[in-house]
């Protein structure tokens, strides 16, 4: 796995030491669990708060964050949240971090296309879901009115960023426009954590984008 694209300096920074929405949190734990550069930027950034807390009683940083977010997520009881069934739990694709997520129904919101919701444990409005997407896929060209975190579980993309394959992280916030394209060799699985919504663009968009939002 050659990972190109990482997540920017805020989230490593948020997930390290600093409140995150929930969805922007599970998308950084599969980031974390896939790419060894920044699970080690991670940790030197845990480091530097433990360092720190030893001389102000005050400073924001939390030690231990990434290993403590992993181990939640790990223990999350069942019962927890409900009956819902995890249809994807046993998917081959899925890291162990979403393995053990809770999901909703899996639903075709356009052609080609299918998500799956993924029941969140917080309050926060942030969303999170599974996105399956058919080789050669021209997706919805959007833009967000927050921001938008996909994590390539399997298959690429392009837009005007670059390849995405897997293991990259691809950060969309209300500044950008695009129109990604799928790889023509197999189905885009996508991880994608969203606060906003999405809005398409022209008469496509306009038809499924109400579908989208969850
Ligand atoms: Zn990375």
């Amino acid at each position: 796995m050659t990972i190109k694209h990482h997540p920017p300096e805020h989230l490593l920074a948020g997930f390290a030491c600093g409140p995150l929405e929930e969805a922007d949190r599970l998308a950084m734990a599969v980031h974390a669990g896939q790419c060894p550069t920044c699970r080690r930027l991670v940790k030197a950034l845990e480091q530097m708060g433990g360092a720190a807390l030893e001389h102000t009683a005050s400073f924001p940083m939390r030690p231990h964050a990434l290993s403590e977010v992993l181990a939640q997520v790990d223990a999350k009881p069942a019962s927890a949240l409900g009956d819902t069934r995890a249809t994807s739990a046993h998917d081959p694709d899925l890291p162990n971090v979403l393995r053990r997520c809770h999901f909703g129904k899996m639903r075709r919101v356009a052609p080609g296309v299918k998500m799956q919701p993924i029941i969140l444990p917080g309050t926060d409005k942030s969303r999170a879901f599974l996105l399956w997407s058919a080789p050669g896929l021209k997706m919805l060209d959007h833009t967000h009115s927050g921001t938008e975190l996909t994590c390539v579980l399997k298959g690429s993309f392009t837009h005007e960023g670059g390849y995405y394959g897997p293991g990259d992280f691809d950060y969309g916030d209300d500044d950008v426009d695009h129109q990604p394209i799928v790889g023509n060799d197999e189905p885009c699985l996508c991880f994608v954590a969203m606060s906003g919504t999405l809005k398409g663009n022209g008469w496509l968009g306009r038809i499924v984008s109400p579908l989208i939002r969850l």
